[in-house]
């Protein structure tokens, strides 16, 4: 049953090791760093680019009718207003009177009373139940709170020499909007006929008010978003709402996730806008904090195009060749958060195990999204050149690779392992006869022996399996 999974291993033991061996930093480090904020190092960089890489393949590159684009992150503030999110993206906020922790309202109601159907309360409703002592500060025991605040969560900035009003801008909260102000420009110029997606990759900021598990949750992120037109009178069978909820199971399965930790969750008929015709989250049970949602699919109905238009004056309809009807077309929104995939990417892959009486710990991600596809070990000093000379420049304009000359090679092994490479393929004195090398496998740690000239189809045909 899924709800009783385990986890064998915390999620301080994974975030620390990912710490420790380079994939993150805390951010600013040197100057005490600025909480919950994080930067990704050498090869957490390396893992995101591969992540971005492979989902691109999947959405973009496989599918005939979905483009990429990449929008500005500060546009103008007039899109956020046509979407309501200058007047309604706000979290309800809470003191506690006696040790002054700050709440999320909804959060503090949902842990005090599980029973609850909190998504379904007003804001007066919720600041009632606050007020009535019947809820627990989760720190202190006290009953008593400040009334809710509404915190605006978009960032806010000042374009030009001038701080007013006129001067306003926000930070994107999410990506999305990037998408729709640009359909009618994406449907011209790629001669797009519905359905088609546009979607991109980029950083969303909000000043979320509890951050925290690391990069569970954070003010800047990045997102992978894709919004998927169609006709509206394909609304009724609900087929792409099924199409990419499929399709983005489907993907988060094969960048390795395991399917035990994963589950669809289904908006209950409260939490939706009323706009909205659905909305499913993809789950992932991740160690020490349980279930928590990893992306999100959204049936968006034609909402988001009806308001730019509205706020515009620009017409957003499509013009249907099939029938010459007018209309705004309805919407999917598969929306993605690269930085909680890579968390639930590394939590799934972090492993320990003994061998020959040792621990190796091994990061079996997998082998396209790993930091490096290969590292090149040297046996000993003296081929150090060598083994630059042959396997270097062949490799690296393949694949990323990584060189490591220090330490006995078990050391060396156990280092790779720990990091996620796939394959260490050691230079050796008889390579320098044969032109051969020895090529060992991370999860099996077997080895075989390779012709220097087969190495990149070798890797090559490893990679695609
Ligand atoms: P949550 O309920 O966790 O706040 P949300 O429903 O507001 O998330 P969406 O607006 O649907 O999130 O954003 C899509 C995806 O972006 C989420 O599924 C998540 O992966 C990611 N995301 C959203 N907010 C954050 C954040 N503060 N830090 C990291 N990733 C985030």
């Amino acid at each position: 049953m899924k709800e009783d999974l385990k986890r064998k291993y915390s999620f301080e033991t994974i975030t620390t090791h990912l710490v420790t061996s380079g994939f993150l930093y805390p951010s600013s480090e040197i100057y005490g760093g600025l909480s919950n904020t994080w930067d990704y190092g050498q090869l957490g960089t390396l893992v995101e680019n591969h992540l971005r890489n492979v989902w691109r393949q999947h959405f973009v590159r496989e599918k005939m009718n979905v483009y990429e684009i990449d929008p500005a992150i500060i546009m103008n503030p007039k899109v956020w207003k046509a979407t309501g999110h200058v007047d309604n993206f706000h979290d309800p906020l809470v003191d506690c009177k006696h040790c002054h922790e700050r709440f999320r309202a909804d959060k503090l109601i949902k842990e005090n009373k599980p029973e609850l159907d909190v998504d379904g309360l007003t804001s007066k409703e919720m600041n009632d139940l606050i007020q009535s002592g019947e809820i627990k500060c989760p720190s202190c025991d006290s009953t008593s709170f400040t009334p809710i605040r509404q915190f605006q969560m978009m960032f806010k900035t000042f374009i030009g020499v001038t701080e007013d009003s006129s001067s306003e801008a926000y930070l994107r909260p999410e990506t999305a909007q990037g998408l729709f102000v640009n359909f009618k420009n994406v449907q011209r110029t790629a001669r797009a006929k519905l359905p088609f997606g546009i979607c991109d990759i980029g950083k969303a900021f909000r000043n979320e008010i509890t951050p925290g598990n690391f990069t569970f949750r954070t003010r800047e992120f990045t997102q992978m978003e894709i919004e998927f037109f169609y006709k509206p009178s394909d609304e009724n069978d609900a087929k792409y709402f099924d199409y990419w909820k499929q399709e983005c199971l489907s993907f988060v399965e094969k960048v390795g996730l395991k399917p035990d930790y994963l589950r669809y969750r289904d908006h209950e008929p409260t939490e939706l806008a009323f706009y909205s015709k659905g909305t499913t989250d993809i789950e992932y049970f991740f160690p020490s904090l349980g279930w928590g949602e990893l992306m999100g699919i959204a049936s968006r109905t034609n909402y988001d195009l009806s308001r730019h238009q509205n706020a515009s004056s620009q017409d957003l309809t499509y013009l249907d060749p099939e029938d010459n009807t007018r209309y705004i077309p309805h919407v999917i929104e598969p929306s993605f958060g690269c930085d909680r995939l890579l968390l639930a990417l590394f939590c799934d892959a972090y492993d320990e195990e003994e061998v020959g009486g040792e621990k190796r710990i091994v990061l079996r991600l997998d082998k396209k999204l790993a930091p490096y596809t290969a590292a090149i070990l040297p046996l000993s000093n003296k081929l150090v050149d060598q083994a630059k000379d042959k396997l270097w420049s062949l490799l690296a304009k393949d694949f990323d690779v990584v060189f490591d000359q220090t330490g006995s090679i078990g050391k060396r092994y156990r280092r790779e392992d720990a990091i996620g490479t796939p394959y260490c393929i050691t230079y050796d004195f008889q390579s320098e006869e044969d032109d051969s090398v020895t090529v060992r496998e991370r999860d099996s740690m077997e080895q075989v022996r390779i012709k220097i000239s087969e190495l990149n189809s070798y890797l090559k045909e490893q990679l695609t399996k």
